[in-house]
Protein backbone atom coordinates (compact mmCIF):
# COMPACT_ATOMS: atom_id res chain seq x y z
CA UNK A 1 0.00 0.00 0.00
CA UNK A 2 1.07 3.76 -0.84
CA UNK A 3 1.79 5.52 2.18
CA UNK A 4 0.21 9.02 2.36
CA UNK A 5 2.46 11.95 1.51
CA UNK A 6 1.22 13.75 4.64
CA UNK A 7 -1.58 13.17 7.31
CA UNK A 8 -3.74 14.79 9.66
CA UNK A 9 -5.29 13.92 12.57
CA UNK A 10 -7.62 16.25 14.89
CA UNK A 11 -9.49 15.70 18.61
CA UNK A 12 -11.88 17.62 20.41
CA UNK A 13 -12.15 15.57 23.36
CA UNK A 14 -13.50 12.11 24.78
CA UNK A 15 -17.11 12.00 26.36
CA UNK A 16 -19.84 10.50 26.60
CA UNK A 17 -21.74 11.88 24.20
CA UNK A 18 -24.45 9.63 22.11
CA UNK A 19 -26.31 10.34 19.33
CA UNK A 20 -29.20 12.36 20.40
CA UNK A 21 -27.34 13.91 23.05
CA UNK A 22 -25.97 17.04 21.27
CA UNK A 23 -28.91 19.42 19.99
CA UNK A 24 -29.20 19.37 16.10
CA UNK A 25 -27.41 22.84 16.57
CA UNK A 26 -23.89 22.25 18.92
CA UNK A 27 -23.60 18.68 16.79
CA UNK A 28 -23.70 21.15 13.59
CA UNK A 29 -21.38 23.59 15.07
CA UNK A 30 -18.89 21.34 16.71
CA UNK A 31 -18.54 19.32 13.56
CA UNK A 32 -18.38 22.28 11.34
CA UNK A 33 -15.30 23.36 13.87
CA UNK A 34 -13.19 20.40 13.48
CA UNK A 35 -13.56 20.81 9.63
CA UNK A 36 -12.15 24.24 10.31
CA UNK A 37 -9.66 22.87 11.96
CA UNK A 38 -8.84 20.13 10.14
CA UNK A 39 -8.76 22.38 7.03
CA UNK A 40 -6.10 24.91 9.06
CA UNK A 41 -3.62 21.60 9.03
CA UNK A 42 -4.16 20.94 5.16
CA UNK A 43 -3.55 24.39 4.12
CA UNK A 44 -0.25 23.62 5.57
CA UNK A 45 0.17 20.25 5.09
CA UNK A 46 -0.64 20.66 1.21
CA UNK A 47 2.18 23.30 0.88
CA UNK A 48 4.47 20.86 2.15
CA UNK A 49 4.85 22.96 5.44
CA UNK A 50 5.93 21.12 8.56
CA UNK A 51 3.83 19.53 10.82
CA UNK A 52 4.73 21.53 13.23
CA UNK A 53 2.82 24.32 11.54
CA UNK A 54 0.16 22.07 10.94
CA UNK A 55 -0.58 20.66 14.56
CA UNK A 56 -0.05 24.30 16.11
CA UNK A 57 -2.69 25.95 13.28
CA UNK A 58 -5.33 23.30 13.51
CA UNK A 59 -4.69 23.52 18.04
CA UNK A 60 -5.56 26.98 17.73
CA UNK A 61 -8.52 27.26 15.69
CA UNK A 62 -10.24 24.30 18.41
CA UNK A 63 -8.55 26.96 21.28
CA UNK A 64 -10.76 29.83 19.87
CA UNK A 65 -13.72 27.82 19.07
CA UNK A 66 -16.35 27.96 22.25
CA UNK A 67 -17.28 24.35 21.88
CA UNK A 68 -14.58 22.91 23.14
CA UNK A 69 -12.54 22.78 26.36
CA UNK A 70 -9.31 24.41 25.48
CA UNK A 71 -8.47 28.27 25.16
CA UNK A 72 -12.13 30.09 24.95
CA UNK A 73 -14.65 27.63 25.98
CA UNK A 74 -12.32 26.30 28.64
CA UNK A 75 -14.05 24.74 31.99
CA UNK A 76 -14.07 26.68 35.32
CA UNK A 77 -11.64 25.96 38.49
CA UNK A 78 -13.61 25.36 41.75
CA UNK A 79 -12.70 29.12 42.18
CA UNK A 80 -14.44 30.19 39.04
CA UNK A 81 -11.40 30.51 37.53
CA UNK A 82 -9.87 29.22 33.39
CA UNK A 83 -6.61 27.65 34.12
CA UNK A 84 -4.83 26.42 30.64
CA UNK A 85 -2.37 23.78 29.89
CA UNK A 86 -0.67 22.94 26.78
CA UNK A 87 2.21 20.98 25.07
CA UNK A 88 3.50 20.72 21.73
CA UNK A 89 6.12 18.45 20.29
CA UNK A 90 8.69 17.84 17.23
CA UNK A 91 8.76 14.41 16.07
CA UNK A 92 12.53 15.09 14.29
CA UNK A 93 13.95 16.73 17.34
CA UNK A 94 12.29 15.36 20.17
CA UNK A 95 12.20 19.28 21.54
CA UNK A 96 9.43 19.82 23.04
CA UNK A 97 7.51 23.21 25.09
CA UNK A 98 4.67 22.69 27.56
CA UNK A 99 2.83 25.54 29.96
CA UNK A 100 0.44 24.64 32.82
CA UNK A 101 -2.17 27.32 34.53
CA UNK A 102 -2.03 30.00 32.56
CA UNK A 103 -4.72 32.31 32.77
CA UNK A 104 -4.28 35.30 30.35
CA UNK A 105 -2.60 33.78 27.15
CA UNK A 106 -5.38 33.29 24.52
CA UNK A 107 -3.43 30.58 22.47
CA UNK A 108 -1.41 28.21 25.21
CA UNK A 109 -0.41 25.99 22.07
CA UNK A 110 1.54 29.04 20.66
CA UNK A 111 3.30 29.60 24.33
CA UNK A 112 3.81 26.26 24.17
CA UNK A 113 6.12 26.15 21.47
CA UNK A 114 7.67 29.60 22.53
CA UNK A 115 8.64 27.55 25.05
CA UNK A 116 10.19 24.75 23.15
CA UNK A 117 11.83 27.71 20.63
CA UNK A 118 12.90 30.44 23.07
CA UNK A 119 13.53 29.45 26.53
CA UNK A 120 16.05 26.59 27.14
CA UNK A 121 12.98 25.24 29.53
CA UNK A 122 10.61 22.61 28.31
CA UNK A 123 7.52 23.25 31.37
CA UNK A 124 6.76 26.54 32.21
CA UNK A 125 3.92 27.15 35.01
CA UNK A 126 1.24 29.74 35.94
CA UNK A 127 2.87 33.72 36.35
CA UNK A 128 6.27 32.90 35.57
CA UNK A 129 4.72 31.06 32.11
CA UNK A 130 2.71 34.47 31.33
CA UNK A 131 6.02 36.50 32.36
CA UNK A 132 7.49 34.96 29.70
CA UNK A 133 5.08 35.05 27.96
CA UNK A 134 4.90 38.77 27.58
CA UNK A 135 8.65 39.12 27.08
CA UNK A 136 7.51 36.91 24.30
CA UNK A 137 5.00 39.18 22.96
CA UNK A 138 2.39 36.22 22.72
CA UNK A 139 -1.24 38.09 23.08
CA UNK A 140 -2.96 38.34 26.41
CA UNK A 141 -6.34 38.58 26.73
CA UNK A 142 -8.32 39.66 29.90
CA UNK A 143 -9.82 36.35 31.41
CA UNK A 144 -13.14 36.74 30.57
CA UNK A 145 -12.45 36.15 27.11
CA UNK A 146 -11.92 32.34 27.94
CA UNK A 147 -15.43 32.22 30.18
CA UNK A 148 -18.72 30.80 28.46
CA UNK A 149 -22.22 30.02 30.33
CA UNK A 150 -22.43 26.82 29.32
CA UNK A 151 -19.16 26.00 31.19
CA UNK A 152 -20.29 28.23 34.37
CA UNK A 153 -23.47 26.41 34.31
CA UNK A 154 -21.29 22.92 34.42
CA UNK A 155 -19.11 24.25 37.38
CA UNK A 156 -22.63 25.12 39.32
CA UNK A 157 -24.22 22.06 38.41
CA UNK A 158 -21.00 19.80 39.58
CA UNK A 159 -20.80 22.58 42.61
CA UNK A 160 -25.29 21.83 43.41
CA UNK A 161 -24.68 17.82 43.10
CA UNK A 162 -21.79 17.83 45.30
CA UNK A 163 -20.38 15.77 42.22
CA UNK A 164 -16.57 14.95 43.47
CA UNK A 165 -13.73 15.57 42.15
CA UNK A 166 -14.19 14.07 38.72
CA UNK A 167 -16.29 15.41 35.72
CA UNK A 168 -18.75 12.46 36.20
CA UNK A 169 -20.59 13.05 33.38
CA UNK A 170 -17.48 12.77 31.28
CA UNK A 171 -17.62 16.30 29.06
CA UNK A 172 -13.97 16.26 28.11
CA UNK A 173 -13.17 18.37 25.34
CA UNK A 174 -9.33 19.17 25.22
CA UNK A 175 -8.20 19.26 22.08
CA UNK A 176 -5.47 18.11 19.96
CA UNK A 177 -3.80 17.55 16.88
CA UNK A 178 -1.26 14.99 15.18
CA UNK A 179 0.71 15.21 11.94
CA UNK A 180 3.21 13.61 9.57
CA UNK A 181 4.65 16.15 6.51
CA UNK A 182 5.72 15.62 3.35
CA UNK A 183 9.37 15.37 4.86
CA UNK A 184 8.51 12.29 6.84
CA UNK A 185 8.58 14.33 10.13
CA UNK A 186 5.64 14.18 12.78
CA UNK A 187 4.49 16.66 15.34
CA UNK A 188 1.83 16.46 18.32
CA UNK A 189 -0.14 19.36 20.08
CA UNK A 190 -2.33 19.47 22.83
CA UNK A 191 -4.64 22.22 24.65
CA UNK A 192 -7.06 22.27 27.75
CA UNK A 193 -8.43 23.81 30.16
CA UNK A 194 -8.68 20.38 32.68
CA UNK A 195 -11.30 19.74 34.55
CA UNK A 196 -14.79 21.34 36.21
CA UNK A 197 -14.30 22.28 39.51
CA UNK A 198 -10.19 21.41 39.59
CA UNK A 199 -8.59 22.68 42.55
CA UNK A 200 -5.12 22.72 44.22
CA UNK A 201 -3.08 23.98 41.08
CA UNK A 202 -4.39 20.56 39.58
CA UNK A 203 -2.41 20.03 36.43
CA UNK A 204 -3.98 16.64 34.04
CA UNK A 205 -1.66 15.02 31.48
CA UNK A 206 -2.87 17.08 28.18
CA UNK A 207 0.74 19.06 29.28
CA UNK A 208 2.73 16.50 30.50
CA UNK A 209 4.99 15.13 28.01
CA UNK A 210 5.00 11.78 27.62
CA UNK A 211 1.30 11.43 28.99
CA UNK A 212 -0.67 13.24 27.23
CA UNK A 213 1.33 14.59 24.06
CA UNK A 214 4.43 12.91 22.51
CA UNK A 215 6.06 12.71 19.11
CA UNK A 216 9.11 10.41 17.73
CA UNK A 217 10.00 10.63 13.96
CA UNK A 218 11.16 7.04 15.09
CA UNK A 219 7.53 6.08 16.01
CA UNK A 220 5.03 8.35 15.37
CA UNK A 221 2.85 11.09 17.31
CA UNK A 222 0.06 11.44 19.64
CA UNK A 223 -2.57 13.61 21.63
CA UNK A 224 -4.61 12.13 24.46
CA UNK A 225 -7.35 13.22 25.73
CA UNK A 226 -10.11 12.14 29.51
CA UNK A 227 -9.80 11.65 33.30
CA UNK A 228 -5.46 12.82 33.37
CA UNK A 229 -4.79 11.01 36.28
CA UNK A 230 -4.49 7.79 34.71
CA UNK A 231 -3.04 9.02 31.66
CA UNK A 232 -0.54 10.55 33.83
CA UNK A 233 0.24 7.34 35.56
CA UNK A 234 0.29 5.40 32.62
CA UNK A 235 2.19 7.41 30.37
CA UNK A 236 -0.04 6.97 27.67
CA UNK A 237 1.15 8.84 24.83
CA UNK A 238 5.09 7.88 25.09
CA UNK A 239 3.72 4.28 26.12
CA UNK A 240 2.09 4.00 22.46
CA UNK A 241 5.45 5.37 20.66
CA UNK A 242 7.67 2.75 22.34
CA UNK A 243 4.74 0.04 21.74
CA UNK A 244 5.53 1.17 18.21
CA UNK A 245 9.16 1.48 18.30
CA UNK A 246 10.33 -1.28 20.37
CA UNK A 247 7.55 -3.84 19.74
CA UNK A 248 6.81 -3.16 16.10
CA UNK A 249 3.38 -2.97 17.03
CA UNK A 250 0.92 -1.04 14.47
CA UNK A 251 -0.79 2.67 15.65
CA UNK A 252 -4.09 1.03 16.14
CA UNK A 253 -2.91 -2.39 18.24
CA UNK A 254 -0.58 0.36 20.45
CA UNK A 255 -3.47 3.28 21.12
CA UNK A 256 -5.90 -0.05 21.71
CA UNK A 257 -3.62 -1.74 23.80
CA UNK A 258 -2.75 1.34 26.29
CA UNK A 259 -6.31 2.83 26.36
CA UNK A 260 -7.35 -0.67 27.55
CA UNK A 261 -4.80 -0.33 30.15
CA UNK A 262 -5.46 2.69 30.82
CA UNK A 263 -9.33 1.33 31.20
CA UNK A 264 -7.74 -0.80 33.70
CA UNK A 265 -6.56 1.44 35.48
CA UNK A 266 -9.98 2.82 35.82
CA UNK A 267 -9.60 5.79 33.60
CA UNK A 268 -11.42 6.83 30.06
CA UNK A 269 -10.74 8.99 27.37
CA UNK A 270 -8.91 8.45 23.93
CA UNK A 271 -6.25 9.14 22.22
CA UNK A 272 -5.40 10.49 18.15
CA UNK A 273 -1.69 8.43 16.72
CA UNK A 274 0.15 9.32 13.71
CA UNK A 275 2.66 6.64 13.00
CA UNK A 276 5.94 7.52 11.09
CA UNK A 277 4.48 5.68 7.81
CA UNK A 278 1.58 8.09 8.16
CA UNK A 279 -1.41 5.80 9.29
CA UNK A 280 -3.67 7.47 11.71
CA UNK A 281 -5.69 5.96 14.19
CA UNK A 282 -8.46 6.62 16.93
CA UNK A 283 -8.56 4.78 20.36
CA UNK A 284 -11.06 5.42 22.94
CA UNK A 285 -13.29 4.14 25.75
CA UNK A 286 -15.69 6.37 25.70
CA UNK A 287 -18.50 6.50 23.60
CA UNK A 288 -17.68 9.83 21.98
CA UNK A 289 -14.39 11.25 20.68
CA UNK A 290 -14.53 14.42 18.83
CA UNK A 291 -12.40 13.52 15.45
CA UNK A 292 -11.45 14.06 12.42
CA UNK A 293 -8.43 12.91 9.94
CA UNK A 294 -7.26 13.49 6.49
CA UNK A 295 -4.38 12.77 4.34
CA UNK A 296 -3.47 13.88 0.67
CA UNK A 297 -5.02 10.78 -1.14
CA UNK A 298 -8.67 11.59 -0.13
CA UNK A 299 -8.70 10.62 3.05
CA UNK A 300 -11.40 12.90 5.23
CA UNK A 301 -13.70 11.81 7.79
CA UNK A 302 -15.10 13.58 11.02
CA UNK A 303 -16.51 12.15 13.94
CA UNK A 304 -18.39 12.59 17.27
CA UNK A 305 -20.09 9.01 18.37
CA UNK A 306 -18.34 5.48 18.30
CA UNK A 307 -19.08 4.71 14.27
CA UNK A 308 -17.85 7.69 12.53
CA UNK A 309 -20.89 9.96 11.96
N1 LIG B 1 -7.09 15.19 29.83
C1 LIG B 1 -7.57 16.46 30.33
C2 LIG B 1 -7.13 16.63 31.76
O1 LIG B 1 -7.14 15.68 32.51
C3 LIG B 1 -9.04 16.61 30.25
C4 LIG B 1 -9.65 16.36 28.90
O2 LIG B 1 -9.18 15.52 28.14
O3 LIG B 1 -10.63 17.05 28.57
O4 LIG B 1 -6.82 17.75 32.14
Amino acid sequence: MTEPRWSLAIHGGAGSMVPGSLSPEQEAQTLAALGRALDAGIAVLGADGAALDAVEAAVRVLEDDPHFNAGRGAVFTYHGTNELDAAIMDGATRAAGAVAGVTHTRSPVELARAVMEHSPHVFLSGAGAEEFAREQQIEQVDPDWFATPERWRQLQELKAKKLGWFDVDLKYGTVGAVARDAAGHVAAATSTGGLTGKRWGRIGDSPVIGAGTYADDRSGAVSATGAGEFFIREGVAHEICARMRLAGEGVQQAADTVIGDVGALGGDGGVIVVGADGTTAFSFNTSGLYRGRADNMGLREIGIYTSVS
